[in-house]
């Protein structure tokens, strides 16, 4: 359970930067508890709980990178290359055999054992073989060709460490250090509401003056990429009462809520005065463009107290941009943390705009571009509902909050989205 207590925000002012936001998620909540042994097949997705240290090398032994013919460097003259008779033949699987005969070489393929005394591999195209031996021409290097033992991980190293997210290259690797399970970190148990009397369900006809709830997909989506055990709670209608009721009651089930719409300032917006009415906001302005209007607060667990600790939640705009640009800056942090990963900053790359943009100063904000040959296209419209914003671009571009202007041909950093969605 988080452990999260009434006062551990210290923030009270209205209007919070991205940059106060992350490190508040950083400093203030405190991961879960609880660890799982899981076989590797499941462990995909979830927090590594303890650091790995290599029980062997790995490579295990020294072994040959390519198939070709193995030899002892020295035995050839300095500067040249050498013919060489054979005197075995090495497969991967098997074992390596006797120690080398000064000036000859084995036929050896990829992955199998050198035999002692060999150091070096010539690549089979590489080499000429004929009834004397095989010829090893000039130029290869002492040690080419082949893998000594632990140049990947040496025994007894950090193979990985606790926080580390397993992902297929984290799997692989645990898979080749001989693991079978792995430790890992809870699943953060997340509720995710829409809300709005707008809303209908995609799947159900679509009245008048109704609109189909996207987000509670998109952020179910979202969420299938973390290490979380996702509910999927609904719509909430505009009713004060009945959004406050269904946070508090989520709040005990759940080590973190998920709402979006409903938090500006207009009348029929709750979620905010939900948060209030049943524990602590701790902002609701973030300034950031697509994405101002968003909450975050702490709702007691059970009872009305916090003593035993309270539930993150976090309301999410409801234009659809504006949640996305919301949940990777608050969310995304909060569910990692929560799952006891290491902080992991979104990926940011280098590229040139090849658009011309004004904005205001003192807020951070994410254009969506197209990608091509490092240049930068700016989608031509710029609305927070526009879900083919995001459906036909490549990344964000983030201009940081001093920026006013950007030309074609200026730097500008993206957050590309192969790496968040
Ligand atoms: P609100 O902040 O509740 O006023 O919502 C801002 C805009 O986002 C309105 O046009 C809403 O209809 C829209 N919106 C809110 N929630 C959703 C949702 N779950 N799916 C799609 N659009 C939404
Ligand atoms: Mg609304």
């Amino acid at each position: 359970m988080a452990q999260l207590s009434d006062d551990c925000f210290a923030f009270d002012g209205p209007l919070l930067s991205v940059e106060a936001a992350e490190a508040l998620i950083a400093q203030r909540i405190p991961p879960l508890t609880g660890e799982e042994a899981l076989p590797l097949a499941k462990a995909a997705g979830r927090v590594l709980a303890r650091d790995l240290r290599a029980p062997l090398p790995l490579p295990p032994f020294f072994n040959a990178a390519v198939d070709g013919y193995a030899f002892r460097h020295a035995d050839l003259p300095p500067g040249e290359g050498a013919s060489l008779p054979l005197a075995g033949r090495i497969a991967a699987g098997h074992a390596a055999g006797e120690t080398l005969p000064p000036g000859h070489a084995v036929r050896i393929f990829t992955g199998a054992p050198m035999p002692p005394g060999a150091d070096t591999v010539v690549m089979q195209e590489d080499a000429g073989a004929d009834a004397a031996g095989v010829r090893v021409p000039p130029g290869l290097r002492p040690g080419a060709n082949a893998r000594p033992a632990g140049e990947d991980v040496a025994e007894g190293a950090l193979a990985l460490p606790a926080g580390r997210r397993l992902r297929a290259p984290e799997i692989g690797l645990a898979a080749a250090l001989g693991i079978a399970q792995l430790p890992v970190g809870p699943r953060v148990r997340v509720g995710v509401f829409s809300t709005g009397d707008e809303l209908a369900p995609p799947g159900t006809p679509l009245g008048p003056a109704m609109t189909f709830d996207s987000n509670r997909f998109t952020l179910l989506a979202l969420l299938s990429r973390l290490p979380v055990a996702a509910s999927d709670l609904g719509i909430l209608p505009d009713d004060p009462e009945a959004t406050a009721a269904a946070l508090r009651a989520a709040a005990g089930t759940h080590d973190l809520l998920l709402t979006s719409g409903g938090v500006s300032t207009g009348e029929e917006d709750h979620v905010r005065a939900a948060i209030e009415a049943g524990g602590r906001l701790v902002f609701w302005r973030l300034a950031v463009k697509p994405g101002r209007p968003v909450a975050m607060g702490v709702l007691p667990k059970a009872g009305g107290a916090f003593a035993s600790g309270g539930t993150p939640v976090v309301g999410l705009p409801g234009n659809p941009v504006a949640a996305v640009v919301t949940f990777l800056h608050l969310a995304r942090p909060l569910v990692l943390r929560l799952a006891g990963a290491a902080p992991e900053p979104l990926l940011r790359i280098r590229a040139e705009a090849g658009f011309a943009y004004r904005k205001k100063a003192g807020r951070r904000e994410y254009v969506r571009v197209r990608l091509r040959d490092g240049i930068a296209t700016k989608f031509e419209r710029e609305g927070a509902g526009l879900l083919t914003s995001l459906t036909e671009s490549d990344a964000f571009a983030e201009l940081p909050e001093p920026m006013l202007a950007v030309a074609p041909g200026d730097p500008v950093t993206l957050l590309p989205f192969a790496a968040l969605f």
